[in-house]
C-alpha cells in the first residue's frame, strides 16, 4: 500500500483509549479516595522516622547536620546505614543507588544489591556506613569536560544528609535512592551540579548573616529558597513513536503550522481534560509519597502544555525535588499512553516551556529577608536585600544569562512569548516609587495599593496588591521573593541557583564592607543605610525595568542603558570563564578555574552534540520520509495527467499541482543537500570551533530545509504524509 494510513490507527486508539484509574482500581470498584497526610512522604526516610529509628544520641549528631546545617560527624554514618537499610528493605526495596546529578542535567544511578551471600549458602542484605557515605560509580563516561582523563577516571559519589533517601518503586520492584554529590577522585573537583549549589549555599550563609549582624538579627542559619514551576506538554505516545524527530531530539523540527494555534486562548487555564487529570492526579500522588510538596496545576497557554508547581524548600532540597519531579511526571506520563515533554520548544510557532525559579532566603527561624511587609519604605533590612538582589542581577548579567543557555532555550528566549535574552528587574510601581525616593534622599512613604472597587456589594471587599503583575520580565519580583524565569524547562536548576546564591553572596559582600563604614562615618546604622542603598541603587538603577519586555522598543532602550544582550548559547557561554567571573567563584569557593573550564567545555560540546542530532534527523527525516510520501503523491497526480490525455479529460489544475509539488520538492533537494554537506563539515577541532559551525552554517541550513517541508506538507494529501501533524498531536487528547 502506497498510503499511509498508520495515522489514523492512532485517532483510533486514542478513542478506544481506557486510562488507568489512579490507584483507584487496586482498591476495588468503588476506590479509596487518597488521604494526602497518610502517603505524603510514606516513600521517604523523612526527618520523623529517622527520629523515631535512631538511637538518640546519634538523632541528636545527625539532626545537628540536617537541621542546623553543622559539619556531618561521620561516625553517625554506620547508625543511619542500618537504619537505611532496614527502613527500605521493610518496604521491598532489594537495590540502593547513590543519585547524583552529573553536569549532562540529568540524574544518574548505578542500582546494587542488598544481597550478599552466608556462610550457610543462602544470603543475608548489607548495607554498611561506608556503602552510604561513598559510592564508585565506573562513571568515566560522564562528561568531566578535562577534570578527569579517561585513564584516571575515578570519580566518588558522596552522600548528602540533608537531602532525604527516597524509594523508587515500579510493578517488579522498588530501589532505595540516596542523594549524593559527584566528584572526582583526584582532587575533589565537583563534577556534578549539586556540589556548587551546596558551596554557593554557604557562601550566601556566610554573607547573610554578616549582614544580619549588622541589623542586630539573630539567626544561626541561612538558605535560600526555591519553587521551581514547571511546564511541560503532554502528547499521545502514538504521535511521539512516529516521529523520529521527537524521539532523538525531544521536539518537531519540522511540522507546518495548524490552522489553529493558541490563538483563542480557549486552553489557558481552562478546564483540564479528564485523560489529562487523571494523569496528573496519579503524577502528584506519587510525588506525595516521594515527599515532594506540589501544590499547584493548571493549562498553560498552547494547546497540550501544562504547569506544576510545588510549595518552596530549601533550595538544596528543591533542586532534588525539582529532578524527581521530571522524573516522574515522564514516568507515570507512559502508563497513561502519553508522552511528556519537557523541551523548550517542542512545537514551532507556539509557546515554549519554561521554568520558573522562585528564589528568596531565609533564616534558620523561617523568616523570609525578602518579605517587604505593608511598608516597605521603612523596612530598611528588606531593602538592604532586595538591593543587594538588585545589584547581583544587574553585576552579573552575564553569569544569569549562561546559567539558563542551551540549545533548546535558544528557541523560546526572545521568541515572542518568552523573556527576552536581556536580563532586568521588575519591581512594580510601589519599589521602583520607593527606590526613587531613596534615590532623592530618603523614603518617606509607600503606595498602597487601597481596595478592590468591584461595584456590587454582594462580594467581598479585598485589598488590592501593590503591584501588578508582570508577565514579559526575565526576573520579576513577585511580592516577597524573585521569580527568574528565563531558565528552560528540561534544564537543572541547580546552577541558576548556584549563580543566584553567589552572586547575591558578592552583592552582601560589598554592601556589608560598606555599610560598616558608613555606618561608623555617619554615627548610626540608619544614617549609614541611607548612604549605602543610595549609592547601590545609582549604580544599579538601569537594571530595573517595569515595562513590556516583549518589545523592540525595549531592546533598544537597553541598548541605551548599556544592558548587555548576549542573543544565544554561543555568545553567552564563553563569559563563564571571563576573569572576573572565575575570580568570583573562586572568592566564594564556589568553582575554581578548572572547574568553570570545565563546565564551559561540557556545555560547548552539549550545543554541538545536539544540534549535530537534529541537523542528521532534519536530513534523515526529509530524504527518507518526507519526499519519498511527496513522490507517490506526484506519481499518482501525474498518471492522472497520462489518463486525461487518453480519455481526453481536461486535468489541467491537477497539473497545475503536479508542477508545483515538483518545484518544492527540486528546491527542497537543494536545501537537503546543503545541509548535508554542511553536516558533514567538522568545522574544526575544538569543541568551540564545532559549535560556532553547527551555530553558523548547520543550523541555518536546517532552518531553511524546514521552511520548504513545511510548506511541501500543506501541498501533500494528507494520506500520504508520514509525519502526525500539529493540529493532530496537540488537540487529540
Ligand atoms: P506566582 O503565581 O506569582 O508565581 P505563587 O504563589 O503561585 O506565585 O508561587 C509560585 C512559586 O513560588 C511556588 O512554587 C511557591 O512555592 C514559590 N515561592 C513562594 N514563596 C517563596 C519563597 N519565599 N522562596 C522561594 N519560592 C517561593
Ligand atoms: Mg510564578
Amino acid at each position: 500500500m502506497s498510503k499511509d494510513y498508520r495515522r489514523y490507527d492512532t485517532l483510533a486508539a486514542v478513542k478506544e483509549l481506557d486510562y488507568p484509574a489512579n490507584g483507584l482500581a487496586e482498591n476495588g470498584e468503588k476506590g479509596i479516595p487518597v488521604n494526602i497526610t497518610e502517603i505524603f512522604g510514606e516513600n521517604t526516610l523523612h526527618l520523623d522516622l529517622l527520629k523515631e529509628r535512631l538511637p538518640k544520641s546519634v538523632w541528636k549528631e545527625l539532626k545537628k547536620t540536617i537541621k542546623d546545617n553543622e559539619p556531618i560527624n561521620i561516625d553517625v554514618a554506620d547508625a543511619v546505614a542500618v537504619v537505611m537499610k532496614d527502613w527500605a528493605t521493610e518496604k521491598g526495596a532489594t537495590h540502593y543507588t547513590h543519585w547524583f546529578q552529573p553536569l549532562t542535567g540529568q540524574t544518574a544511578e548505578k542500582h546494587d544489591s542488598f544481597i550478599t551471600p552466608n556462610q550457610g549458602g543462602g544470603a543475608m542484605t548489607q548495607f554498611s556506613g561506608k556503602d552510604l557515605i561513598q559510592g564508585e560509580p565506573d562513571a568515566s563516561s560522564f562528561p568531566s569536560g578535562g577534570l578527569r582523563p579517561t585513564f584516571e577516571a575515578r570519580g566518588y559519589t558522596i552522600w548528602d544528609p540533608t537531602s532525604p533517601a527516597f524509594i523508587v518503586e515500579n510493578k517488579n520492584g522498588k530501589v532505595l535512592c540516596i542523594p549524593t554529590a559527584f566528584a572526582s577522585w583526584k582532587d575533589g573537583e565537583a563534577l556534578d551540579h549539586k556540589t556548587p549549589l551546596l558551596r554557593s549555599n554557604e557562601a550566601l550563609n556566610k554573607h547573610t548573616l554578616e549582614a544580619l549582624d549588622l541589623f542586630d538579627v539573630k539567626a544561626k542559619w541561612v538558605s535560600s529558597t526555591g519553587g521551581f514551576e514547571q511546564e511541560y506538554f503532554l502528547i499521545d505516545q502514538e504521535f511521539f513513536y512516529r516521529r523520529p524527530d521527537l524521539v532523538t531530539s525531544g521536539r518537531t523540527l519540522v511540522g507546518a503550522k495548524p490552522p489553529k494555534g493558541q490563538e483563542l486562548d480557549d486552553h489557558y487555564f481552562g478546564s483540564i481534560p479528564d485523560r489529562i487529570i487523571n494523569f496528573m492526579m496519579e503524577a502528584e500522588k506519587e510525588l506525595y509519597r516521594l515527599g515532594v510538596p506540589v501544590k499547584t496545576r493548571h493549562n498553560e497557554v498552547a494547546p497540550s502544555q501544562f504547569e506544576i508547581a510545588p510549595i518552596f524548600e530549601k533550595s538544596n532540597i528543591a533542586a532534588d525535588h525539582q529532578q524527581l519531579t521530571m522524573i516522574t511526571l515522564k514516568r507515570i506520563a507512559r502508563k497513561h499512553g502519553l508522552v511528556c515533554m519537557l523541551h523548550e520548544k517542542p512545537f514551532a510557532g507556539l509557546n515554549g516551556s519554561g521554568k520558573h525559579a522562585n528564589f528568596s532566603i531565609a533564616t534558620d527561624r523561617g523568616q523570609n529577608l525578602l518579605e517587604p511587609g505593608d511598608n516597605p519604605h521603612s523596612n530598611m533590612q528588606f531593602l538592604y536585600f532586595f538591593t543587594a538582589v538588585l545589584k547581583a542581577v544587574h553585576d552579573y548579567q552575564d553569569l544569569l544569562r549562561v546559567s539558563i543557555a542551551s540549545a533548546g532555550n535558544d528557541h523560546r528566549l526572545g521568541a515572542n512569548e518568552a523573556p527576552p535574552a536581556i536580563l532586568s528587574v521588575f519591581t512594580g510601581d510601589q519599589l521602583e516609587d520607593i527606590v526613587n525616593q531613596m534615590l532623592n534622599g530618603g523614603a518617606k512613604s509607600s503606595k498602597q495599593g487601597g481596595l478592590l472597587g468591584l461595584g456590587t456589594s454582594v462580594l467581598p471587599e479585598l485589598p488590592r496588591h501593590a503591584a501588578d503583575r508582570n508577565r514579559t520580565s526575565p526576573f520579576a519580583f513577585t511580592g516577597n521573593k524573585f521569580e527568574f524565569r528565563a531558565v528552560g524547562s528540561n534544564q537543572s536548576v541547580s546552577f541558576p541557583v548556584t549563580v543566584l546564591n553567589t552572586i547575591t553572596a558578592e552583592s552582601l559582600r560589598q554592601m556589608n564592607a560598606a555599610l560598616k563604614k558608613a555606618k561608623e562615618e555617619k554615627g548610626s546604622l540608619e544614617e549609614g543605610l541611607k548612604t549605602v542603598l543610595k549609592d547601590t541603587l545609582e549604580d544599579v538603577r538601569k537594571i530595573i525595568f517595569n515595562g513590556d519586555g516583549y518589545s523592540d522598543a525595549w531592546k533598544k532602550e537597553a541598548e541605551k542603558r548599556g544592558l548587555l544582550n548576549l542573543e544565544n548559547t554561543m555568545v553567552a557561554l564563553p563569559t563563564l570563564v571571563d576573569e572576573k567571573n572565575i575570580k568570583l567563584f573562586e572568592e566564594h569557593k564556589v568553582l575554581n578555574k578548572a572547574e568553570l573550564e570545565s563546565r564551559h567545555e561540557i556545555w560547548t560540546e552539549q550545543y554541538f552534540i545536539t544540534l549535530n542530532i537534529e541537523a542528521e534527523t532534519t536530513a534523515n527525516i526529509v530524504k527518507t520520509m518526507l519526499i519519498p510520501g511527496a513522490v507517490r503523491y506526484l506519481n499518482e497526480l501525474l498518471a492522472l495527467n497520462d489518463r486525461g490525455k487518453s480519455t481526453g479529460l481536461k486535468v489541467d489544475s491537477t497539473s497545475g499541482l503536479a508542477t508545483e509539488i515538483n518545484d518544492t520538492l527540486g528546491e527542497l533537494t537543494v536545501a537537503l543537500k546543503e545541509l548535508e554537506k554542511q553536516n558533514a563539515e567538522l568545522g574544526g577541532e575544538s569543541p568551540f570551533e564545532k559549535a560556532k559551525h553547527l551555530h553558523n552554517n548547520v543550523l541555518p541550513a536546517m532552518n531553511k530545509v524546514r521552511e520548504i517541508a513545511d510548506q511541501l506538507e500543506d501541498m501533500v494529501a494528507d494520506d500520504y504524509w508520514p509525519l502526525p501533524a500539529y493540529r493532530e498531536m496537540l488537540f487529540v487528547k
